[in-house]
């Protein structure tokens, strides 16, 4: 079908750009919604130290009772943006595709997509590792200070499948089998179960085999698949007004289980981590550099607005209209790239969560002080950048992730216990290293990638298109 040459199909279907989903959202750049979150986050931190119960304000079993419901909000804020990710990544990848203008471009930013992927992840990964060993966070630990804290609900969970896993021994014949359980066979069961890398990889073959059927047959799917971007987008905005409060509460409960003493002795484990991440920034300017010809100064200008959603929202996902409208309007990337590259790196692009779940890793096994030997820490970079791969781009699951990077190397997870209340602070930083490497990759295949269609000339039927949506309320256009 798709090596039958019909392909010309893409050059008569006109979908809606992502861009225009970012509306809902100027709202909340222009109310500052970084300043309210950071605002929050100091109040939560405040109130939890308040209410810890070494404080003895109040008794433990009242403070964890108020932690409780400090948290309601944000535990409802989580749920709905991990309710609306799988429809949102689903339409968005599916129709991300859809926008390429030919298809040799197509496979040539896939192929180089691929390869900026994994190299720069690699990289993120290495460096974790790197800063880790040299800056030993584990060892500034006053390990009298740290109480054993039970692991509890979903990190448990995944932290006793992750040993399960981790504990089989590895053979090289697993490699088959695991490259063939990247496709799901049975697409509604990844979906039922969220295992995102099958529903990115089942997107990009829905989105490749529409390309290749007549626009009359595509054309109620793209049209239906816009519909479930929009609604998603717009639950999302709605929900996002909320980030404040959830993030008070969130921050207070984690406060109010973490206290003081164990807080203190984190400090230098989370000053290595945001270095970490400021490194990695360095290195992704670097790239935007060299590879893709921008000024350093005028990309970090460039991505401040998503960078500070990325902060705010704690999700890739929902800050993708804002990432797209950055990088075609901001940065002027060729539309048919953008809208291909931000939803996919959004997924799979995660440099921030490559480098934290290394660095988590190597400053737990100091804490337990295990030697991890040249060919651990080998493997490690590389299970971290499949993790990375693998993190929904929602908030709060990262740290669930690390739980399987941990037993594959044999580490011990009750350490998670220690770092989740911070992880309510340091994934922020993280996700917005995330959301700027998805804007690296766009200006780097920019530049990259050749194009058949003249950059102008994209605009200019990009143009022609928004108007058609305008006037005729037109989502998907079959032009002859
Ligand atoms: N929340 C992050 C993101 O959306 C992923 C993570 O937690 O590492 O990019």
């Amino acid at each position: 079908m798709m090596a039958g040459g019909t392909f010309s199909a893409i050059e008569h279907i006109f979908p809606k750009n992502q861009k225009f989903l970012s509306g809902a959202f100027s709202r909340l750049t222009k109310g500052r919604l970084w300043l309210q979150v950071l605002i929050a986050m100091v109040l939560g931190i405040g109130t939890g130290l308040l209410l810890n119960p070494d404080t003895e304000i109040v008794s433990r079993p009242v403070a964890i009772g108020i932690g409780e419901w400090l948290a309601l909000p944000g535990n409802l804020f989580l749920a709905f943006i991990q309710m609306i990710v799988v429809p949102l990544i689903l339409a968005s990848i599916i129709r991300g595709i859809a926008a390429a203008t030919d298809v040799r471009q197509l496979k040539s930013t896939g192929v180089g997509l691929a390869f900026y992927f994994v190299g720069s992840t690699i990289v993120a990964a290495a460096l974790g590792v790197a800063i880790g060993l040299m800056l030993t966070p584990g060892n500034y630990v006053d390990r009298a200070v740290v109480p054993v804290v039970e692991l509890t609900g979903q990190v448990a969970e995944l932290a006793a499948q992750g040993e399960a896993k981790a504990a089989k021994p590895f053979s090289l014949v697993d490699i088959p089998t695991g490259i063939t359980e990247l496709l799901p066979t049975n697409p509604l069961n990844s979906i039922v179960s969220g295992d995102m890398l099958q529903i990115v990889i089942f997107s990009i073959v829905l989105g490749m085999g529409l390309l290749s059927v007549p626009p009359s047959s595509s054309k109620p799917l793209f049209e239906l698949l816009g519909s479930v971007q929009e609604i998603s987008m717009a639950i999302v905005a709605t929900v996002m007004t909320f980030a404040p409060v959830a993030v008070f509460g969130l921050l207070a409960q984690a406060m109010i289980k973490t206290g003081p003493g164990i807080l203190a002795g984190l400090a230098a484990y989370a000053a290595v981590v945001v270095l970490g991440m400021a490194l990695l920034l360095v290195f992704y300017l670097i790239t935007a550099a060299v590879l893709g010809g921008r000024n350093p100064l005028e990309m970090l200008r460039a991505i401040r607005e998503p960078f500070l959603l990325g902060f705010s929202t704690n999700s890739s996902a929902a800050t993708m209209p804002v990432t797209v409208k950055t990088a075609e309007e901001v940065l002027k990337v060729r539309p048919s790239l953008a809208q291909f590259i931000v939803p996919l790196g959004a997924t799979m692009n995660m440099g921030g969560t490559a480098l934290y779940q290394a660095l988590a890793t190597i400053f737990m096994a100091q804490l337990y002080q295990i030697d991890l030997s040249t060919g651990v820490l080998m493997a490690l970079i590389a299970t971290t950048v499949g993790a990375s791969i693998g993190t929904p781009a929602v908030p709060g699951v990262g740290i669930v992730v690390l739980a399987s990077v941990l037993s594959s190397v044999g580490v011990p997870l009750s350490g998670l216990a220690l770092i989740v209340g911070l992880d309510r602070i340091l994934e922020r930083f993280r996700t917005s290293l995330n959301v700027t490497g998805d804007l690296v990759a766009c200006v780097v295949m920019d530049r990259l990638v050749p194009a058949s269609v003249s950059r102008e000339s994209e605009i200019s039927s990009a143009a022609q298109r928004e108007h058609i949506h305008e006037t005729q309320g037109e989502d998907v256009v079959i032009s002859s």
